[in-house]
């Protein structure tokens, strides 16, 4: 499996890095490796001083597929969580800088922060969908769907163009604004439409 994310989705954290807004969604994956095991205690790595959260609506592709249609997109998702795209500002800041891609300061281990998958229910209204940062107790990020630039079915139809689909894939689909700093043994909580889905610590 792969782990596909889609980076400067939402307007307001475009803004917050001085991003430009894009005007095709941009993708960069993660590996397997990336997927941290929360039965296990999670260490802020070694290698930045300014490891950052980003919380994100988290889907799972249930069925193979190239070039899929924007139409038929919601036929390949069936499940959904909260995850964070942890992120090594610092270093993805000197990549950038030198115009390298930024690979190294999303796709280290323990990276990808998942909660827990939950299927998405049939008449579920995916533009309606909200999701919610707490860090330590205090809302950090709040994600409203209808505000991505680039919606789900768009996604799996761009990336789809280039790179085949399999089950068991996920999409990060990008972060709302409101990104911030880790500190060790900060407590993370995520929710979906209000069901706790991720609790993790750092340490
Ligand atoms: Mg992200």
């Amino acid at each position: 499996m792969k782990i596909i994310c889609v980076g400067r989705n939402y307007l307001e954290h475009i803004n917050e890095l001085s991003n430009q807004v894009p005007s095709e969604p941009v993708i960069f994956m993660k590996p397997k490796t990336a997927i941290a095991n929360l039965a296990f205690p999670v260490y802020y790595p070694k290698f930045t001083d300014d490891l950052q959260f980003e919380a994100e609506l988290v889907v799972k592709i249930c069925k193979n597929g190239k070039r899929i249609s924007e139409s038929n997109a919601r036929q390949y998702y069936n499940a959904w969580t909260v995850g964070l795209d942890l992120t090594a500002r610092d270093l993805q800041s000197k990549l950038k800088k030198k115009g390298l891609p930024w690979e190294l300061s999303k796709a280290f281990d323990n990276s990808a922060i998942l909660g827990r998958l939950v299927p998405i229910p049939q008449d579920a209204d995916i533009n309606a969908t909200t999701f919610e940062l707490f860090v330590n107790g205090e809302k950090a990020q709040t994600g409203y769907v209808k505000d991505m630039i680039f919606s789900i079915d768009k996604i799996i139809h761009f990336v789809s163009q280039y790179v085949t689909l399999q089950m068991g894939d996920l999409i990060f689909t990008g972060t709302p604004a409101g990104v911030g700093t880790v500190l060790p043994y900060d407590n993370f909580v995520g929710t979906l439409n209000g069901e706790t889905l991720l609790e993790f610590e750092i340490y």
